[in-house]
């Protein structure tokens, strides 16, 4: 037999990176009996007819290899919602590729449209995958910083990031970890910098119905000018609180769209054929069912928001997403939001994400970021957990 070799070291990146803080904090959860506020997943499952028609399409022969970019009807299906809801015409034999996940989907983009050399710029604070695969390709990130508590676009410094090596923005709106929605706005100053150094976005998208307070969500993709620029991603996973699914889909130009499909014949290749039938039910359903979709969650975001408040956190607004930024320090908790999440997750029992992971760098250090797509009854529970803990530390002080 042949020994182990040592000499040799794998991908340096991917052995440094370690496991995501999300794997990690549900591990911890699990570990302490802990509420899961950290990991952003619902604690119901998705539309009943939606599961049903997933069942359906399981039994009905259709279990081989789908086509390469996605079954006619979730490509079709992606076409129409685009439609209907941006107004954005896409050919859905061309213009659509159906990936596992909006993770491949932003992976599989990144790939096929960055060469090594190229700059890209990222706004912080920033999903855990992004860096690592502009890293990869041998590209160059360029950071740039939005700041609590208005998370407002720092547009001089956006443009200053913007040079003749820029290939791509990639933009997250609605944003996680921070709930912020990019306004009509600040997507215009965006869009005359992508234009005016003819650059391309990747706009990650996954919370696109995910956004409350009469707030709309914009594509860039639909602003004047952008439509060839614009790589749109979509996630059922959020769209259908089905986060274990993995569907994700791609619109973009058919120029794009085309080496976009080369990067995800060569990641996954195809997608599951019955759930991708699924989620086309699922993008059909009426608008009743979108409208539910976000004014349950914005009803939980109040609650969770309210409750976090009373026991004395400092919350910050979240328009979108699943997600809540709460600012420990008025708690006065002695560490930094690392410490302040396994804190709570050991000894409170309410797990939470610290906020610095999502800064490759140095990040502020005293939000934590908690789930609220949970049942009322659990985040009650969450909230009245927290309360007795820092009432019991402060009595104890
Ligand atoms: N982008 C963002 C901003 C996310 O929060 C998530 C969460 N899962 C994803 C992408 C990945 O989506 P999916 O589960 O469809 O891969
Ligand atoms: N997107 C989810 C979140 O931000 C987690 C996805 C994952 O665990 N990779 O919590």
């Amino acid at each position: 037999m042949y020994g182990v070799r040592r000499v040799k070291l794998p991908n340096q990146l991917l052995d440094n990176i370690g496991t995501t803080i999300f794997t990690i904090m549900s591990a911890l959860a699990v570990e302490h009996g802990a509420i899961n506020l950290g990991q952003g997943f619902p604690d119901t499952d998705g539309p009943a007819d939606v599961i049903e028609a997933a069942a359906a399409a399981l039994r009905d022969g259709r279990n081989q290899y789908p086509p390469l970019t996605g079954v006619a009807e979730l490509r079709e299906a992606v076409a129409a919602a685009n439609r209907r809801f941006y107004g954005i015409e896409a050919d859905p034999a061309r213009e659509v590729v159906v990936t596992s996940g909006a993770t491949e989907a932003i992976t599989a983009s990144l790939l096929a449209l960055l060469d090594p050399g190229d700059e890209v710029v990222l706004i912080e604070p920033l999903y855990d995958t992004y860096l690592p695969v502009v890293q990869l390709v041998g590209a160059t990130a360029r950071l740039v910083r939005l700041n609590p508590p208005d998370w407002a676009l720092p547009r001089a410094e956006l443009a200053a990031a913007f040079g003749p090596k820029t290939k791509l923005l990639l933009l997250n709106s609605p944003m996680n970890p921070t709930g912020k929605v990019f306004t009509r706005e600040e997507l215009g100053f965006i869009a005359d910098l992508l234009v005016k150094h003819d650059c391309y976005a990747v706009c990650d998208e996954v919370y696109e119905h995910l956004v409350f307070d009469g707030l709309q969500h914009i594509p860039l993709m639909s602003l004047p000018g952008l439509r060839e620029r614009c790589v749109r991603i979509g996630s059922a996973g959020k769209t259908f609180s089905l986060t274990g699914w993995k569907i994700g889909y791609v619109t973009a130009p058919a120029r794009l769209a085309g080496v976009i499909a080369r990067a995800h014949q060569n990641l996954t290749f195809t997608t599951p054929p019955n759930l991708q039938r699924a989620v086309a039910v699922g993008l059909a359903k009426d608008d009743a069912y979108f409208a539910s979709l976000a004014s349950d969650l914005a009803a939980k975001r109040d609650r969770l928001s309210e409750g976090l408040r009373r026991i004395g956190f400092g919350v910050l607004p979240s328009h979108g997403s699943y997600f809540v930024t709460a600012d420990f320090a008025p708690l006065g908790f002695n560490g930094d939001d690392a410490d302040f999440c396994r804190h709570i997750t050991e000894h409170a029992k309410v797990a939470a994400i610290p906020v610095s992971a999502f800064y490759p760098g140095e990040a502020p250090r005293h939000y934590a970021r908690f789930a609220f797509c949970k049942r009322e009854a659990v985040l009650d529970e969450a909230v009245e957990r927290l309360a007795a803990h820092f009432a019991a530390r402060r009595a104890a002080e």
